[in-house]
């Protein structure tokens, strides 16, 4: 199979049922801001570039942000803070990520998270991960023959793509470096940067500021050759 196959097939998805109630009731529930749109309200597949030179691994959908929206980091705080940091870097076609059919495309790169569905409290459990993981060792597998790169943003991205690899047979150093904003670490032929995770609990607190969020995709750019 390819990634187009693969989106297919993580689409409908429902191996995890704690997971699937809360997508679906989400979905249901609305926000009132919302609540004449329909909810995508299923797994959310990787998106961007079909041979990625770049990838950005997320931790999961958000609630009203790609479990309303179906595309990753599109409809919510965290999506506007990261597509606005791309498309400053020249990895994005534009600032925002509004919704499908809005004209954004990512260029050399594609985005994925760990775990797929939305979690309550943006909280996946280690079950729920773990159940997770054979979707992003795929994804990783078909998108490493292009991709040299990958950003992790936050800790448990970065913890969730060094097990993928380490799972892969690459040679993860041991004890697996620590996360950190700008840590590098090379894991067979792709360099993993970490990164802070855009949610507002950071950007808005400014532990994660614009400049430090280009700094790190300035670097990952320059080392995917973007
Ligand atoms: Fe399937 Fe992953 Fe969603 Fe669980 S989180 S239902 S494994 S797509």
């Amino acid at each position: 199979d390819d990634l187009a196959e693969l989106d297919a097939r993580v689409s409908v998805c429902r191996a995890c049922p704690r997971l699937v109630a809360w997508r679906e009731e989400t979905a249901l529930a609305r926000r009132r801001a919302y609540a004449d749109q329909a909810y995508w309200g299923r797994p959310i597949a990787g998106w961007g570039d079909p041979a990625p030179r770049l990838l950005v691994v997320g931790l999961a959908p958000a609630a009203h942000g790609g479990n309303r929206t179906g595309r990753i980091f599109t409809g919510d705080a965290s999506g506007d803070f990261l597509f606005a940091a791309l498309h400053r870097a020249g990895l994005a076609a534009l600032p925002t990520s509004l919704a499908a059919g809005d004209g954004q495309r990512l260029l050399g790169v594609r985005m994925l998270a760990a775990v797929r569905c939305a979690p309550p409290d943006n909280k996946p459990t280690p079950g729920e991960r773990d159940t997770c993981a054979p979707w992003l060792d795929r994804e990783l597998e078909l998108a490493t023959a292009s991709a040299s790169v990958a950003v992790a943003l936050g800790g448990f991205a970065w913890q969730a793509l060094l097990a993928a690899l380490a799972r892969s047979g690459a040679a993860v150093p041991r004890p697996a470096p620590r996360f950190g904003h700008g840590t590098e670490v090379r894991v067979g032929s792709l360099t993993v940067v970490g990164s802070y995770h855009p949610s507002q609990q950071n950007t808005f607190t400014g532990r994660l500021t614009p400049s430090m969020m280009d700094a790190v995709l300035g670097r990952a750019a320059q080392l995917a050759g973007l």
